[in-house]
């Protein structure tokens, strides 16, 4: 199977970049006779989509958190290729029925933030149930009585997959459903599924799939889920270089859930793959956007070397995110990568101001006269 030519042919060309709001996914939805489930607090509806009539049910919701909607453009890519009327997604029709919430939080997707309106993380209130679309998404849970469940994510580019220095394009997790992170079969059938995705990737992009960490925390609604007995699996679409729109991303996050679905279509013996599931690199905090290194400055008349680094904010501008680096680290860089490194050589940073880089303030200076840093990245 050419996983590249599948996504390719199913690719959702409406769909791009990394802002994605209800305006791009509605009329999308509309194709399909999507069921409301309930309203957000600004009253979006909250659309669902069912397919199939298997045995095997599947639940996946995506977006809840607004401003990550890579997961998003993936499932629209899986929904086309469902509806491929071929042999096997005919057979897959038949096999499973597919229960999908696109944009469970259509609020923050608009405002581009992690919240919903009210500003609550929604995957903090799987026990409170306090917001409108937590009572949604719950209650479709209990309804549909999912085998398996799929909450999809975004990670940031801070992610890598273990400590060396390979982006986490792609992160999963079995999450746990107590304190002690004990392992059964309910979180053991969602590390299969893990195994098998991670497997597929891995001839892809070798190094860059890591395994988020699994600290127990009820609220979370994957935790809860699990703790309901119901194997759940997290997946976090992270950067590939270059890749800020998440394009690349997207397919890796397709072929996730091809290739997991057909493990699921084609393996019912019960079997544990705890151990390859432990060796997935650990998802781990160890990137910066940019490190600049060996970098003179002058502070108090006083000349050093200095490593420091910049970070990009997503900023919601005109309905397109725009990318604005600024001083994230000075120093203390031991353990970190920058997506792009540029060595200084020992010459001296110099911005409008002076002679030192200082934080929250904007990636625009010199290296040496030669050197010119415009919003993180070196001007050739
Ligand atoms: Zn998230």
């Amino acid at each position: 199977m050419d996983y590249l030519a599948l996504h390719q042919q199913y690719n959702e060309e409406h769909l791009f970049g990394r802002y994605i709001s209800l305006l791009h996914t509605e009329r999308l939805i509309l194709k399909h006779q999507p069921e409301i489930i309930g309203k957000s607090v600004l009253g979006k509806p909250i659309f669902k989509l069912q397919f199939g009539t298997g045995k095997t049910k599947i639940l996946m919701w995506s977006q809840m958190h607004g401003n990550e909607g890579t997961t998003t453009k993936a499932l629209f890519d899986f929904i086309n290729y469902l509806h491929s009327n071929t042999k096997e997604s005919n057979l897959l029709l038949d096999n499973f029925t597919f229960c999908l919430l696109p944009m469970l939080n259509p609020d923050g997707a608009e405002l581009y933030t992690r919240e919903n309106a009210n500003g609550i993380d929604l995957n903090r209130d799987a026990q409170n149930l306090s917001q409108p679309e937590s009572v949604a998404l719950r209650q479709t849970f209990e309804n549909f009585q999912p085998d398996y469940c799929y909450n999809l994510h975004d990670q940031r580019t801070i992610y890598g997959a273990g400590d060396s220095g390979h982006s986490a394009t792609v992160s999963f997790l079995a999450p746990a459903f107590n304190q002690n992170r004990d392992i059964n079969e309910v979180r053991i059938k969602a590390m299969n599924v893990i195994v098998a995705m991670n497997h597929t990737l891995q001839q892809f992009i070798p190094n860059q799939v890591g395994r988020f960490d699994d600290s127990f925390n009820l609220n979370c609604v994957g935790d809860t889920f699990q703790y309901l007995n119901v194997p759940t699996v997290l997946f976090e679409a992270g950067h590939f270089a270059n890749d800020y729109e998440r394009e690349i991303t997207r397919k890796y996050i397709f072929i996730s859930l091809v290739s997991g679905i057909r493990f699921l279509n084609e393996n019912d013996i019960v079997r544990s793959e705890i151990t390859d599931y432990l060796k997935i690199s650990q998802n781990k905090v160890v990137f910066y956007d940019f490190v600049y290194k060996n970098v003179k400055i002058n502070y108090d008349s006083t000349e050093k070397i200095i490593n420091f680094a910049a970070q990009f904010k997503e900023v919601l501008n005109k309905g397109k995110i725009t990318f604005e680096a600024e001083i994230a680290q000075i120093d203390n860089l031991e353990n970190y990568f920058g997506h792009v490194e540029i060595d200084a050589k020992g010459e001296i940073y110099n911005d409008e101001e002076g002679n030192f880089p200082i934080l929250e303030k904007k990636a625009n200076f010199y290296l040496g006269k030669n050197i010119r840093i415009v919003n993180g990245a070196q001007l050739s």
